[in-house]
């Protein structure tokens, strides 16, 4: 498979070093799996000072990204790049959810947009933005910690990013259900016992016990995905 590119125009990049540094994402990197590029918004800024945001017409609190260096910044790797999708992270976006992550997996190259202050000039959204996603219903400082939460789900369905690809396949959400409890060593933990079945090697038993156990855990703690 083609290694996936995802680019990220930030407003303040430094916040993605760490998160992209570590674990699955920095495994994924150095398995040629992924290209992270992390591009500064401030690079394509305005003038001696690099300005990027200004006054909202209309007023009001909060400056707004303008549309010069945000437009000449995505120009730019548009031609470098072919995207699938172009995406904007906004708190008024689609949910995002699991099925969309799956999607975006299989995806050659993704751009993400991080918006700042009160967000981006509406005739960027309207000119660039192919699919717009919300991580949840509450307000961020900025689109790069919603960036993260893209990326990681995303990077993580990649074929060989995980040691056991079966592993993401049977994470809650994934046939529509949550997923059941794990246990590891030792057996008894202050008078708690692991499940006698989990530990009789018997496959067929093991796996009809999660599935049942999947399936009350979703009865009690996300009925909604039963509907
Ligand atoms: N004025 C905007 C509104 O009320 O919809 C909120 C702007 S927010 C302070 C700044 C930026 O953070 C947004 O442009 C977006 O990129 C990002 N952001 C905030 N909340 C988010 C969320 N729930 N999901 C994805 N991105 C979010």
């Amino acid at each position: 498979m083609k290694k996936m590119q995802i680019d990220i125009i930030a407003v303040v990049p430094e916040l993605l070093d760490s998160p992209f540094g570590h674990s699955i994402v920095k495994r994924a990197k150095e398995k040629g799996k992924v290209d992270i590029n992390i591009v500064s918004l401030r690079e394509y800024g305005i003038g001696a000072y690099k300005k990027i945001d200004d006054e909202s017409y209309g007023g009001g609190a909060g400056m707004v990204l303008m549309c010069e260096p945000l437009a000449k910044c995505i120009e730019d790797l548009k031609s470098k790049t072919c995207y699938d999708e172009i995406i904007y992270l906004s708190p008024d976006g689609n949910k995002y959810e699991q099925k969309e992550a799956n999607r975006l997996s299989m995806a050659s190259a993704l751009l993400l947009i991080c918006g700042h202050y009160k967000g981006i000039d509406e005739r960027i959204r309207e000119k660039y933005i192919s699919c717009e996603i919300s991580i949840g219903d509450y307000v961020l400082t900025g689109g790069e910690l919603a960036s993260i939460v893209m990326v990681d789900s995303i990077v993580r369905l990649l074929p060989g990013v995980l040691n056991d690809e079966t592993s993401a396949l049977t994470d809650t959400f994934q046939d529509g259900l949550v997923a059941p409890p794990v246990y590891t060593r030792p057996a008894s933990f202050e008078g708690m016992e692991v499940p006698e079945v989990l530990r009789s090697g018997n496959v067929k038993k093991i796996n009809e016990w999660q599935e049942e156990m999947s399936l009350k855990r979703t009865k009690e703690k996300r009925p909604d995905l039963l509907k």
